[in-house]
């Protein structure tokens, strides 16, 4: 299959042009000047398609590096299998995701590994890669660690939250991080100190605090920005690269900021859920009737929303601008109200984490060049080039360049995207935390490797055209 996608304004994470590109089978093999006769007087008479993008941007396909589909959690599980999440990241303009495998203490990683292929393979509209977590560190997960970068995956999760779940301890952390620098591994983090946030938690539950709200009370910023300095310090020791998931709280971004002036190799990630929503209006929303003050369960998170008072969702935009948040990925992690949020009522405790917005992610970020937060090419770099460069997958993706996949989106500055139940909305949830939200800016057409995924608002894609990504090492290490 050839396309010519005509007229649009290519961006990149480092400039714009317009300029015809040009996709034989799976892969990008020309970006030419338009009217251009290098490859023939007509061009696009000799392709099998042409798209119009006239007016349009034409954009690497976006890359989600954290998503939970079907992932187990509180007695549950995400909403999302790895179709219906591949799916809905399509129609947003994402042609690649990173999930995470899952090890948990007493399991081999290798188990977990294989029964995470068996969940995604040949049910994925787009292409995946996985990062490795290591729910349990001890002398076999550490010698399994050795493995990894041959399967392809170059980055593993510890968590600093969680006690009896996925929790790692300080010596745990030290060991790991020591392996992860000697084998050239990503030590990516959850931040956040469990054991005092449990204690918190019930506390507030015993003193009859049980609404979703205090689920943002419990997880203070101040044992977010605690636990990313205890990460970085422990990188730091172990010279090993470290990678902060879902930062939330102003402080915890001064930290990464404070390292990364030090010369360090710390990487931090923000979610759309911590640019734009808060505690006060999510967290403690009521306004719902179906749910009262329970409705901000479809909010519950972590790490948490947070103040806006405090300022934290101007200090992540910031932290954008500044590169000392480098990437914005959604932790997918979706669960229905109905049966499964429900899980928590009267315990904000047994709200099973998560919030879906792997459908918006493209959009929400386009409203921050919209409204002047970031510029056009930073929101490519943010959202495709950076975390193709951050895990080991650019060149293939994260860039429009010949010998590049062709996985290409044409938006729409001048189109508009309403989101809700039974508006844009693809995610097997039955709810969307993004309800009412109105964007600026259309995906009009998804490419996958040549494959026109979405186009004329249908999803041509299927189940299985996705293919397993084995990703590379790191770019970014100084
Ligand atoms: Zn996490
Ligand atoms: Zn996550």
């Amino acid at each position: 299959m050839t396309i010519l996608i005509k007229g649009g304004t290519v961006v990149s994470s480092t400039g714009r042009t317009v300029a015809d590109v040009l996709v034989d089978g799976e892969s990008v093999v020309a970006v030419l000047a338009p009217g251009s006769t290098l490859l023939g007087h007509d061009l696009a008479a000799s392709v099998e398609t042409v798209i119009d993008a006239t007016g349009k941007y034409v954009i690497p396909g976006g890359i989600d590096a954290h998503t939970h589909m079907q992932l187990p959690f509180g007695g549950t599980e995400a909403s999302d299998t790895f179709e219906t999440g591949t799916i809905a990241a399509a129609w947003g303009g994402t042609t690649s995701i990173i999930d995470f495998a899952v090890q948990k203490a007493g399991e081999r990683v290798e188990d977990g590994l294989a029964a995470w292929h068996d969940k995604a393979r040949g049910n994925c509209a787009v292409d995946y890669g996985f990062h490795q977590i290591i729910g349990g560190v001890d002398e076999q997960s550490l010698k399994a660690m050795e493995t990894l970068v041959d399967e392809g995956i170059t980055s593993y999760k510890m968590f600093m939250a969680y006690p009896g779940v996925f929790y790692a301890t300080d010596d745990q952390i030290l060991r790991a991080m020591q392996k992860a620098r000697e084998l050239g591994l990503m030590t990516m983090m959850h931040a956040e100190n469990g054991p005092v946030i449990d204690v918190l938690a019930e506390q507030l539950y015993n003193a009859g605090k049980t609404t979703p709200y205090f689920h943002g009370i419990a997880r203070a910023w101040q044992m977010e920005e605690e636990a990313t300095h205890r990460a970085i310090m422990l990188a730091h020791l172990t010279d090993a690269p470290l990678y902060v998931v879902h930062v939330s709280a102003k402080q915890a971004v001064e930290q990464l900021a404070a390292a990364r002036d030090r010369g360090q190799n710390v990487f931090g990630e923000t979610c759309p859920q911590y640019l734009y929503l808060s505690l006060e209006e999510q967290l403690g929303a009521t306004g719902d009737p179906t749910w009262g003050d329970f409705e901000g369960a479809k909010w519950v998170c972590s790490t948490p929303l947070r103040s806006r008072a405090e300022g934290h969702q101007d200090a992540m935009w910031q932290g954008l601008r500044t590169n000392d948040l480098q990437m914005v990925s959604t932790d997918h992690c979706p669960f229905c109200m109905k049966d499964q949020k429900e899980l928590g009522r009267g315990d904000f405790r047994a709200i099973p984490n998560g919030i879906g917005s792997i459908e918006h992610r493209m959009d929400l970020l386009y409203q921050g060049v919209v409204t002047g937060q970031i510029s056009l090419e930073r929101w490519v770099e943010l959202t495709s080039t950076t975390p193709a460069r951050m895990f080991g997958l650019y060149g293939k993706k994260g860039v429009i360049a010949p010998g590049a996949d062709a996985d290409i989106v044409v938006y729409d500055p001048a189109g508009h995207t309403s989101i809700g139940v039974g508006k844009t909305h693809h995610m097997a949830m039955d709810h969307s935390a993004w309800e009412g939200y109105e964007i600026d800016g259309h995906v009009d057409v998804v490419i996958s490797r040549g494959s026109v995924l979405v186009s004329d608002g249908a999803f041509h894609g299927r189940a299985g055209h996705g293919q397993y990504l084995k990703r590379g090492l790191t770019q970014y290490l100084v």
